[in-house]
């Protein structure tokens, strides 16, 4: 396994991999099943697989967790190792943003709800940074989780946009036994709060049952998700949405029939927050 700092590197990497397909998938480190989940399904679809791991301060807040943010190098390289990744790209700030860094990506109206109406430089962040490791790999295929729903969709759009000759692959959300999604962010909770933290998942199953029995209000589905939350004490509520899947925009009232909603949630534990979502489609009961 190839371990690589400089773009240079990755450059020769895959000039050195000749023809050979190439799956990427960016991550800000301290893996889990999530990611490793996506590194599998990448190494049975590819040739080459290489792993990204850094930690973009571009799309943190100011207030957010950046310092913080969970980290274990010697551990990741082990887990990748034993995955027969074939390359591991770990540049510095200084790699990916030189001091004379003007540039950004925005995509525009599917950035404006959910994550990026609270985090409102989020997404350029992501975007940005996604679209140069697009740049310095050149990948066949790049695999992201639907965990992060709404960068699906943003990076999707991205790709589609700016004609990135790749293909994105989504992965299912990996959870814990009792339903918490796998998350970098979970190493925060206390005890107290990661028993409490299955909360969102419940609440999102709850409020699914409900759409299998043909509940197409979607103001019922969101009460339904916010009283669940609501009654843990230890949960404070960020949103809870009931979106349109294509457009991420909130429905009002009566979903139209036939259409599909993306269930979705941020819920803060203290300072940590944890955000899932549940993709429920429009031909569960038509
Ligand atoms: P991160 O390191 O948090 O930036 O995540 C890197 C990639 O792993 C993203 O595409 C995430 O959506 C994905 N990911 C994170 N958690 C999970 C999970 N529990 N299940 C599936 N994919 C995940």
């Amino acid at each position: 396994m190839r371990i690589l700092h400089t773009i240079a590197e990755v450059r020769d990497f895959r000039r050195s991999q000749g023809q050979a397909t190439l799956g990427l998938v960016p991550t800000m480190g301290f893996l889990h099943e999530g990611h490793l989940a996506l590194v599998r399904q990448a190494r049975a679809e590819n040739e080459s697989v290489a792993v990204s791991i850094y930690v973009n301060p571009k799309q943190f807040g100011p207030t957010e967790d950046l310092s913080r943010y969970p980290r274990d190098l010697a551990r990741d390289l082990a887990l990748l190792g034993e995955e027969g990744v074939d390359c591991v790209f770990i540049p510095d700030n200084e790699e990916m943003y030189p001091t004379d860094f003007q540039s950004g990506v925005v995509v525009k109206e599917i950035t404006q709800p959910l994550e990026g109406a609270r985090r409102p430089t989020h997404f350029e962040g992501v975007t940005t940074v996604v679209a140069k490791l697009f740049n310095i790999f050149q990948p066949t295929r790049a695999y992201f989780g639907q965990k992060d729903a709404q960068q699906v969709a943003v990076v999707r759009q991205m790709v589609r946009d700016l004609n990135f000759g790749l293909g994105i692959v989504v992965g299912p959300t990996v959870r814990e036994a009792d339903g918490l999604a796998l998350s970098s962010r979970n190493k925060y909770l206390t005890v107290e709060q990661r028993a409490t933290a299955t909360v969102l998942h419940r609440a999102l199953r709850s409020a699914e049952a409900h759409w299998q029995s043909g509940e197409r209000d979607s103001d019922a589905l969101r009460s339904t998700m916010r009283q669940l939350l609501e009654a843990e004490p230890l949960a404070r509520v960020d949103y809870v949405s009931a979106a349109d899947p294509a457009t991420l925009g909130e429905y009002a009232g009566l979903i139209p029939p036939g259409a599909g909603a993306l269930l979705s949630m941020a819920v803060f534990f203290d300072r940590t927050r944890l955000i899932d979502n549940v993709l429920l489609s429009g031909d569960a009961t038509t």
